[in-house]
């Protein structure tokens, strides 16, 4: 099919697995390559057969290094794809983070699954992906600066802009000709918010005909991004004074160095003593060294901290952590301190040796300050449970536990209606978002009496 269109072919009404298809003339270019997350059977299905013609796409661009966006890359090169992959130079980085990890875990659930009994008999299980497939991934990837127009495909061009999102993250600007027609099509997702540490503010795209947004927290608010560092004072100064450990679940890219920017904030103007803190992640630790790589993608108050200390989220009061020995170390000390640690929503990881040492200690805190997925661990916890199981073991949870409602990397539903005012776009698609929180945000932009609102179906086709 000729003429410009764009396909929505995954992350609709739902927040993961993002993937948009847009076309100018025989011209196919793909816009993220997210990876499906939800029940295991549905997510193997979903990730395994993507739902386009692979060999028709010319270039695929890349929004950012979370896994919904970029997590199906591998499959994409499985399944023959060999054209480039543009991102910022910043996601290219993250992405080798990110990609490696996830094909380790692809490989480690195969592994487990065949060894399982009660699968004696039936075929073995192949990885979604492997090391290998990441590794080809990571070798088609182009890196580009905010600001950069780069023409990917005869009558396709995308614009860089920074989402304010995530280090790296980018909204985009399509530009589509055909046969004298032109369009231009704006992607806000993931979009970020105002005034969050370490990176500067999303910017404003314009001339937009088409804007393309997400919806996750459509129907949500969040507290304002600037009360974050009192918030988090307020929790540790508590445990302080109470002699206990505070326990942070963290996601290992952007939370964690968010965190380490705001102690080192905190301390700096004499609001914490100069106690020990934790970062206990291999990956949070690669990540946060790929931060200190990438300084003039932070925003001024970073550089002016980086020009007054010669560094950035390092101090002696930092610990990164990689062995296990080290990390058990921490685990079993009793010592007031700060301890970052994985997964962000307590499912996997260090996170839970701490958990398991700390949880019924009632001086310590566990604080929350991510997203917590229903069915998890760390929702549980928000949840005020007693009683929660780590490691098959029950115990008795006695520690506070302190939900931080000021850290998101989303958009929340007046920051996205803010943004639609400020980019005055002719028409607007909501993707991105449950069911809910979509078609709350719809009702309030059409309130609002913003441009046209559309909230497309899954696999939809819309002319451009
Ligand atoms: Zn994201």
């Amino acid at each position: 099919m000729d003429g410009m269109h764009i396909q929505f072919l995954g992350g609709v009404d739902t927040v993961t697995g993002s993937q948009h298809l847009l076309a100018a003339g025989a011209s196919r270019v793909l816009r993220d390559c997210g990876m499906y997350q939800g029940r295991r059977d549905d997510a193997r299905q979903i990730n395994s057969q993507l739902p386009f013609d692979v060999a028709a796409v010319n270039a695929v661009i890349l929004s950012h290094a979370h896994l919904d966006h970029c997590g199906n890359l591998p499959t994409l090169v499985r399944s023959g794809y060999a054209g480039p992959i543009h991102a910022t130079t910043a996601t290219v980085e993250l992405a080798g983070v990110m990609l490696r990890d996830a094909a380790r875990i692809q490989e480690q659930d195969a592994a487990y699954l065949n060894q399982k009994t009660n699968r004696r008999n039936q075929p073995p299980v192949t990885p979604l992906y492997t090391l290998a497939d990441a590794e080809q991934a990571l070798g088609l990837l182009r890196g580009h600066r905010y600001g950069a127009t780069v023409a990917v495909a005869p009558g396709l061009g995308v614009l860089f802009q920074d989402a304010g999102h995530i280090l790296g993250a980018a909204v985009n600007v399509f530009e589509l000709e055909e046969n004298g027609r032109r369009a231009r099509v704006g992607f806000a997702l993931d979009l970020g918010r105002k005034n969050l540490p370490l990176i500067r503010d999303p910017e404003i795209m314009t001339g937009l005909d088409l804007l393309v947004l997400e919806s996750t927290y459509g129907d949500r608010l969040h507290d304002d991004a600037t009360t974050a560092a009192d918030q988090l004072a307020a929790a540790i100064t508590k445990t302080l004074a109470r002699g206990g450990k505070v326990i942070i679940p963290s996601f290992a890219l952007e939370r964690a160095q968010e965190l380490l920017y705001h102690l080192t904030c905190l301390m700096a103007a004499g609001r914490l003593p100069a106690l020990p803190v934790y970062v206990d992640s291999p990956m949070a630790v690669a990540v946060t060294r790929i931060f200190r790589q990438n300084i003039a993608y932070l925003d001024d108050e970073t550089q002016a901290q980086f020009q007054r200390l010669g560094s950035i989220l390092q101090a002696d009061w930092i610990h990164f952590i990689e062995s296990v020995e080290d990390s058990k170390k921490v685990t079993a000390s009793r010592q007031p301190c700060i301890v970052i640690a994985a997964s962000g929503m307590c499912e996997h990881g260090r996170i839970l040796h701490h958990l398991k040492h700390g949880i019924a200690n009632g001086a310590n805190t566990i604080l929350i300050v991510g997203f917590m997925a229903q069915h998890t661990l760390g929702r549980r916890l928000v949840e005020g449970e007693r009683r929660v199981r780590i490691f098959g073991d029950w115990f008795e949870r006695r520690a506070e536990v302190v939900v931080l409602n000021a850290f998101s990397a989303h958009a929340d539903r007046n920051e996205l209606v803010d943004y639609v005012r400020q980019v005055g776009p002719r028409r607007i698609a909501l993707v991105h978002g449950e069911t809910e929180q979509r078609a709350a945000l719809a009702a309030r932009l059409q309130a609002a009496q913003a441009a046209p609102v559309l909230q497309p179906a899954q696999s939809e086709t819309l002319d451009l």
